[in-house]
C-alpha cells in the first residue's frame, strides 16, 4: 500500500520521540457565553471584509449577543471568502486559496462542529503525495520511496536525529501557542498583537529570522536549507528569512507536531457562507466597496461612518476592519496607521494531465509532489496533486510560482494537458522579522483584525484575532450598557 509523505515524516518523528500523533485536547472556554444586557440594548456593528477573519467575528459575536447587534458585512466582490476560495475544473473541487486545516484549530473547528459541515481529506483525498521529491533545478535531492521503511530510511539518512530536534522544537512552541485559547476563553483581550505574543511569550520568535533561530537552536544546515526551506516555501512562498514563530507554525501544519490535516468537505468557504448567510440580525452586502471610514461625535458619543464607492453612507456604534488595510484603498483620515506592509506574490495555477518527468531529466519513482529549493532559474515553488478530474478521468495538480507562468512552461512539465484555472493573490506579508505592527484596537469601537498578519497569516490566527475582538468588543457594550 502507498503512504501519503507526511504519514512517512510523521512515522520518521514518532520514532525518533516515542510520542503518538496526538488527539485534539479539549479547550475550555472556546465558545462564549452569553452576554446578559436587555432587549433594549442594541449595537449597530460594521464589518468590512467577509473573509474568514470577518466571519469568525460574526460568529462569535452571535454566540455571546445576537440578539443586541444588527451586524452589516461589506464586501467588495460578489461572492463571500476572500483568500478561501473554490471552484471546479473537469468536476474536480480545487481550493484555489487556504486549503489547510490542522487538528489543533480550535476555532475554524468550532464553526465546522456548530453548522454541521463535514470535513474532508486534504484535497479529497487526492492529495496525499504517495511520494516526494525535492528540486534543485538539476537534480532530486531527496526523493522519498513509495515504500515506508524506505522513506523512512531515506530521510533518516538524509537529515539524520536533527529531525526529530526540530520537531521538539515545534512541539515546545505549542503548548505556549495553546495558551492564547485558555487566556481568550478567561475572556482577556489584547490592543495589539504584540501585547499578544508577549503575554504567551512568543514575542522572540516573531522578531527573529527562523534561519537565526534554527542555527542557535543548532539545527543542521541541511535539514533547514532543503526540508524546512520547501515546507515554509510551500505555505508562504519565503524562505527561511521568515520570522521563527511563522516558520515553526508552517512546519506544525506540515505534521510535525503529530496533527492531522483536514478541509471542509465541499469547500473551506462553507464555514464562511454557514456563518454569514440566512441570519436575521446579519446583513450581507455583496459589492459593496467600503472607501472612507470617518469618526464622528453624535449626542456626546463616538460613532463611526462608513463610505461606500457606490454611494451608501452608514453610521455604526462599533466598525471592525476585516481585510489588510495595506490593500484595501480605505481612507482613515482621523488616524495614523502602519499601511504598507508588503504582500507576497503568489500564482496558483491548475492543470489536469500527467507530469512529464522528461522535465525533471526523468527519475525512477515518479514523485506526485515536487518541492524545490530557492533557486532563481526554477521558475515554480511546488507542484502537487490536489484533486482528481472525474469528467476527464485525470489528476489536477496545484502548482504554485511566484511569478506568472506560460503555456511554454506547462507543455513541457505536463503531458495529456487539460484545462488550467488561474489564480494570483496577494496571499500573506512579507513576513520577515516586522519590528512596527499596527494595533487590534484603533479606536474605542474600531478595531483591525488583519493586524495579525504582522505576525502569521493563516485562517485560524486570523479568527483568533477575531476572538480577541471579539472580546473587546463585548467589554465595549458591557461598558456602554452599564453607562446608559
Ligand atoms: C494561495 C494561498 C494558500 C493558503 N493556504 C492556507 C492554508 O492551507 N491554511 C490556512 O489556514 N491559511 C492559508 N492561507 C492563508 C489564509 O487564506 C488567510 O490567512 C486568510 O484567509 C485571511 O483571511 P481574512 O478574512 O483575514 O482576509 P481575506 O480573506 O483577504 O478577506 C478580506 C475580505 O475583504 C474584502 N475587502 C477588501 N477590501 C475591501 C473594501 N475596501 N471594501 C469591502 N470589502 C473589502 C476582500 O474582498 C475579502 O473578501 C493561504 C492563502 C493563500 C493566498
Amino acid at each position: 500500500m502507498k503512504r501519503p509523505f507526511l504519514f512517512i515524516l510523521l512515522m520518521v518523528l514518532v520514532s525518533c520521540s516515542n510520542d503518538s500523533p496526538k488527539e485534539p485536547k479539549k479547550i475550555a472556554g472556546v465558545k462564549l457565553a452569553p452576554l446578559q444586557l436587555t432587549s433594549e440594548q442594541n449595537f449597530k456593528i460594521g464589518v468590512i471584509g467577509s473573509g474568514i477573519g470577518g466571519a469568525s467575528y460574526v460568529h462569535f459575536l452571535n454566540q455571546a449577543a445576537a440578539a443586541n447587534c444588527q451586524i452589516t458585512v461589506y464586501e467588495k466582490e460578489n461572492r463571500v471568502g476572500g483568500r478561501v476560495k473554490k471552484d471546479r475544473l473537469g468536476g474536480g473541487l480545487i481550493e484555489q486559496g487556504a486549503t489547510l486545516i490542522h487538528s489543533s484549530n480550535y476555532y475554524l473547528r468550532d464553526i465546522i462542529a456548530t453548522h454541521q459541515l463535514e470535513k474532508t481529506k486534504p484535497h479529497g483525498g487526492e492529495g496525499e503525495a504517495e511520494t516526494l521529491a525535492i528540486w534543485d533545478g538539476t537534480d532530486f535531492r531527496l526523493n522519498t520511496s513509495s515504500n515506508s521503511f524506505t522513506s523512512t530510511m531515506q530521510m533518516l539518512w538524509a537529515y539524520g536525529m536533527s529531525l526529530s530536534d526540530l520537531s521538539d522544537l515545534v512541539k515546545s512552541m505549542i503548548p505556549k501557542w495553546e495558551s492564547v485559547y485558555a487566556n481568550l476563553g478567561e475572556g482577556k483581550t489584547y490592543d495589539s498583537p504584540e501585547s499578544l505574543f508577549k503575554a504567551i511569550d512568543l514575542y522572540d520568535l516573531t522578531q527573529q529570522t527562523s534561519y537565526d533561530y534554527f542555527k542557535k537552536e543548532g539545527i543542521k544546515d541541511d535539514l533547514v536549507y532543503e526540508f524546512v526551506d520547501c515546507i515554509s516555501r510551500v505555505n508562504y512562498h519565503q524562505d527561511g528569512n521568515i520570522n521563527a514563530f511563522t516558520d515553526l507554525v508552517s512546519l506544525a501544519g506540515a505534521g510535525l507536531d503529530g496533527g492531522e490535516l483536514y478541509s471542509v468537505k465541499g469547500g473551506n468557504d462553507q464555514m464562511i457562507e454557514a456563518v454569514l448567510s440566512n441570519k436575521s440580525n446579519v446583513n450581507l452586502r455583496l459589492n459593496q466597496t467600503v472607501t472612507t471610514l470617518n469618526n464622528l461625535s453624535i449626542d456626546g458619543q463616538a460613532k463611526y461612518e462608513v463610505l461606500t464607492a457606490n454611494g451608501q453612507r452608514d453610521t455604526f456604534d462599533i466598525v471592525v476592519v476585516a481585510c489588510p488595510l495595506d490593500l484595501a484603498n480605505i481612507s482613515l483620515p482621523n488616524y495614523e496607521l502602519k499601511m504598507d506592509r508588503e504582500y507576497q506574490t503568489v500564482h496558483a495555477n491548475f492543470i489536469a494531465g500527467a507530469i512529464d518527468y522528461s522535465y525533471f531529466n526523468k527519475v525512477d519513482n515518479n514523485p506526485q509532489t515536487i518541492f524545490t529549493v530557492e533557486n532563481e532559474a526554477i521558475p515554480f515553488v511546488s507542484i502537487a496533486k490536489t484533486a482528481y478530474a472525474t469528467e476527464w478521468d485525470l489528476p489536477i495538480y496545484k502548482v504554485f510560482s511566484r511569478q506568472p507562468l506560460d503555456d511554454t512552461f506547462f507543455n513541457q512539465a505536463f503531458k495529456n494537458r487539460k484545462g488550467r484555472i488561474h489564480q494570483e493573490w496577494k496571499a500573506y506579508t512579507v513576513l520577515s522579522p516586522m519590528k512596527e505592527w499596527p494595533p487590534f484596537k484603533i479606536d474605542e469601537g474600531l478595531f483591525y483584525i488583519n493586524a495579525m498578519e504582522s505576525a502569521v497569516s493563516t485562517m485560524e490566527t486570523e479568527a483568533i484575532a477575531a476572538r480577541n475582538i471579539a472580546n473587546l468588543t463585548l467589554n465595549f457594550m458591557k461598558g456602554k450598557a452599564l453607562k446608559d
